[in-house]
């Protein structure tokens, strides 16, 4: 027997109760049954992203949200700014190069988050900038941007929106879209919201839409003006994701459940029981800026195979971790704590990393990382 645990940033694994809720036969989308569904649905979004405006759903993985928010909002020519720290600020470079964007670029070392003043400069002496583009956790490297501060800086310029891919963010750290004055938030169903891949949202501020009305590029599935006029009246313009919409409907009610105050908290502590962890075993962090709560990276001892770790731990043990990208591939390995994780299911992925790593020959002392995690997570589990 091979018992599995999924231990990547996405897909993460899916709650019983939605799987049930997904298991149950299909009902046709043109139906009031449906549309009830949905707009509870929709009003539950609106919660996570702290917004009044509509959160749009859309049948595609995350990336089509981010290629709905550019060609929505931008032209060929404009002048934007993409923060790069990592594999997913270059997935919105290139989107933008692909549509004929100026793309202006804050690079940054794989691990660190971005300085807000760096992009206050930026706008200073760029102030015909069309948009920024940020993700709220690199998943690649499992750092956090300070959305928040960059939404406050973005706000006050009334020519520029400010465009977050919160495919990691949204749902495991608190994330006030109106109140920060983020004008494009984007997510995706396989990661905090704990459901099969395949359904993307998007939501628009007023400063957002406003740059619909001007935007040229030719759009006709991911256009986002007439998803919005079918989605207030709790329908979609094309045949929705029904199942997992289906799904969706329950796993905000598990979140509304536990309460988003509660859910962001369970993301901090089994983040912090992780990073402890990992440290007590002797390895380093790689984020150097804000860790992510989503997940963890930290760098293996040099010359080790981390594919083959991975590989191995994945396909013999039965516990998926991420490695990697680029050139960090086999150095790295991440261990995810998001979605439907608790306390054990941390304890399950460090007792793991020390079995595993074991075998492959490091060293640390064995124990460690657990008891770390459990020092943090005891004062947790009950509350
Ligand atoms: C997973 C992820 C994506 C990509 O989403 P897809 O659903 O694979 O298209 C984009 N950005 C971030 C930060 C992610 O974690």
């Amino acid at each position: 027997m091979l018992k599995k645990y999924l231990m990547a940033p996405g897909p993460t694994p899916v709650p019983e109760r939605v799987l049930l809720e997904m298991a149950k036969p299909m009902i046709h989308h043109r139906t009031d049954e449906f549309s009830k569904t949905f707009a509870e649905a929709s009003a539950g979004l609106k919660k996570v992203f702290n917004t009044k405006n509509e959160v749009l759903m859309l049948a595609g993985s995350g990336t089509a949200a981010m290629e709905a928010a550019i060609i929505n909002t931008l032209n060929p020519g404009d002048k934007v700014l993409v923060v790069d720290a990592g594999k997913f600020g270059q997935r919105w470079k290139n989107i933008s190069k692909t549509f004929g964007m100026d793309v202006q670029v804050i690079e940054l070392e794989w691990g660190s988050s971005v300085d807000p003043a760096l992009v206050e400069n930026f706008l200073k002496s760029n102030p015909d900038t069309r948009a920024v583009m940020i993700q709220g956790s690199e998943t690649s490297t499992t750092a956090y941007h300070d959305i928040e501060a960059i939404g406050r800086i973005i706000s006050s310029r009334p020519d520029t929106i400010f465009i977050v891919d919160g495919i990691t963010s949204i749902g495991v750290h608190e994330t006030k879209m109106d109140e920060w004055g983020i004008d494009v938030a984007v997510t995706g169903s396989q990661k905090a919201f704990m459901l099969p891949p395949g359904l993307a949202f998007i939501a628009l501020s007023e400063k957002a839409w406003k740059f619909c009305e001007t935007a040229t590029i030719p759009r006709y599935y991911l256009d986002l003006k007439r998803e919005l006029k079918n989605q207030l009246e709790s329908t979609t313009a094309y045949t929705p994701a029904v199942t997992i919409i289906n799904g969706l409907k329950v796993v905000l009610d598990m979140m509304l459940e536990e309460g988003l105050e509660n859910v962001y908290k369970r993301h901090q502590i089994n983040g912090d029981a992780t990073r402890a962890a990992v440290q007590a075993m002797g390895f380093k962090l790689l984020p150097t800026g804000t860790p992510s709560n989503a997940a963890t990276g930290f760098y293996l001892p040099e010359g080790f195979e981390g594919g083959k770790f991975v590989k191995f731990m994945r396909e013999k043990v039965g516990i998926t971790y991420a490695g990697g990208q680029d050139h960090l591939k086999g150095r790295i390995v991440r261990v995810s704590h998001l979605g439907y994780h608790d306390a054990f299911d941390t304890i399950v992925a460090i007792s793991g990393l020390e079995m595993g790593l074991s075998r492959f020959g490091v060293k640390f002392q064995m124990g460690a990382g657990v008891a770390a995690a459990q020092e943090i997570l005891k004062n947790y589990i009950g509350e």
